[in-house]
């Protein structure tokens, strides 16, 4: 693999047919149901799921699952695949100065390769440890690359450029003129929404309220009513935001503004919703919203805890995501959900939230979330053949009398993960990437990190 031609690899639809055999299907369906049975896939998707002993079709490969989970892969519904290189570089920070000082100078510097091999390192470290698919809010700077190195991972993705135009503290380089922004999100979101064999689709990404004009969401409600493209952003994630906010907007706050913008009525996606309050939740359109909870990058910043049980109990789906590098520190999924389940404990009580509920979030409910729930987060007949393999050798997941749903959102982890799968595609076999070279992402990560650091001018020890 030479730098951004990615692999031509097979993609779904032209993978062979695979048997997943001999596992413990924990479907995810909305049943819940947990059976031990083998898993046919066809064409990308799931044809059928039956007791043990189907006769493989001419020509199918067979992934072992014995004394195995099988899980519907997880889904990261926030992510920023962009930011991998600069795990560690912002410490210490609450979010404005976090992104000010460190984030955005370092965004600044990126180029289509730098943000290509940082999508490769983001996109393995997600197949490594069980993702299958993510949301991702893009770049200004580099955002072509980041698209092409989702296409090339073999990860399902919904994705765009991340339009910015104005605000405090925001570096030249990302300040870009609004027309020619909306133009650009709009070329590349049709050239690569339905690539790779259908596995990306295009979202709109405005940062957030303090980086996008009036105009710029304006055009980003024009665009995505002509193209039917949703709108993913943050919002409602850290109370001084939301009193900056305040005080640009005239002391409107962000579902105010997105109101009277007409944001609400498209399909909106939000990011964090730590802010958000049961008067907020009253205004905002059911089944055209959802909320993705990013538990530990809000424990990091300081921002504090989502108040899931209240955006659950309005009807509002919620997903689940590890935001990014800089603030999550690592991009994987087990350890956001169990987190998630606890701060619940934390603040509901322990009888407010489920194994189950938590594993809903990264599956089921997390796909409903970003507008895939037809598509995967459960495994059921028709849908997307995205799973993965668990191993049960490990000490941790002894558990014969245990609820499945509490063994795996509890003591699961991403040492467990044996397979991968991505529309029919196996992409981990036995814990190793099939399509994706590990050493040579982390070598041109290397040479990119030290790439964006010369354009940037951040000094990092
Ligand atoms: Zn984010």
């Amino acid at each position: 693999m030479s730098a951004r031609e990615g692999p031509e690899a097979a993609r779904p639809g032209n993978a062979p047919p695979l048997l997943v055999r001999g596992g413990t299907l924990v479907t995810l369906d909305p049943q819940a149901t947990v059976v031990e049975a083998d898993l046919l896939a066809e064409d990308g998707r799931i044809r059928s799921i039956g007791p043990a002993s189907f006769d493989p079709p001419a020509g199918a490969r067979t992934l072992d699952a014995s004394g195995c989970w099988v899980l519907p892969g997880l889904i990261q519904g926030h992510v920023h695949l962009g930011q991998t290189l600069f795990r560690g570089l912002a410490e210490r920070r609450r979010l404005l100065p976090w992104l000010r000082e460190r984030i955005w100078p370092l965004e600044a510097g990126h180029d289509d390769e730098s943000a290509y091999w940082s999508t490769m390192l983001g996109a393995a470290e997600c197949l490594l440890s069980g993702t299958t698919t993510v949301q991702d809010i893009g770049l200004g700077p580099g955002a072509r690359g980041l698209l092409e190195g989702l296409r090339d991972s073999g990860l399902r993705a919904l994705a765009g450029k991340c339009l910015m135009d104005s605000g405090e503290g925001l570096p030249g380089a990302l300040r870009e003129e609004t027309e020619a922004a909306l133009a650009a999100a709009e070329s590349l979101g049709a050239e690569f929404d339905g690539a790779a064999g259908g596995r990306l689709g295009t979202v709109l990404n405005p940062r957030f309220i303090l980086t996008c004009s009036d105009p710029l969401w304006r055009g980003i409600r024009e665009l995505s009513e002509r193209r039917g493209w949703p709108v993913h952003t943050h919002a409602l994630e850290q109370r001084d935001e939301v009193e900056e906010v305040r005080r640009l907007k005239g002391g409107r706050d962000e579902v105010d503004y997105f109101d009277e913008e007409g944001i609400l009525e498209r399909d909106l996606r939000i990011a964090h919703g730590v802010q958000l309050t049961a008067e907020h939740l009253t205004r905002v359109r059911r089944g055209r919203f959802s909320v993705v909870h990013c538990p530990a990058s809000n424990l990091k910043l300081g921002s504090g805890i989502a108040d899931l049980a209240l955006i659950r109990g309005a009807g509002v789906p919620v997903g689940i995501g590890a935001d990014g590098a800089p603030c999550s520190n690592d991009l994987d999924a087990w350890f956001q959900l169990r987190l998630a389940a606890l701060l619940q404990h934390h603040r509901q009580g322990p009888a407010s939230f489920s194994g189950l509920d938590a594993l809903r979030l990264a599956t089921s409910e997390g796909a409903r979330a970003i507008g895939l729930g037809e598509r995967t987060g459960s495994l059921e007949e028709g849908k997307a053949a995205d799973l993965v393999v668990l191993s049960r050798s490990r000490p941790e997941s002894w558990g014969p009398r245990t609820d499945p749903h509490d063994l795996l959102a509890y003591s699961a982890s991403r040492a467990d993960v044996r397979h991968v799968v991505v529309g029919g595609e196996v992409l981990v076999e036995d814990g190793r990437l099939t399509r994706l070279d590990l050493d040579e992402i982390r070598s041109r990560a290397d040479a990119a990190l030290e790439a964006v650091l010369g354009r940037s001018g951040v000094e990092v020890p």
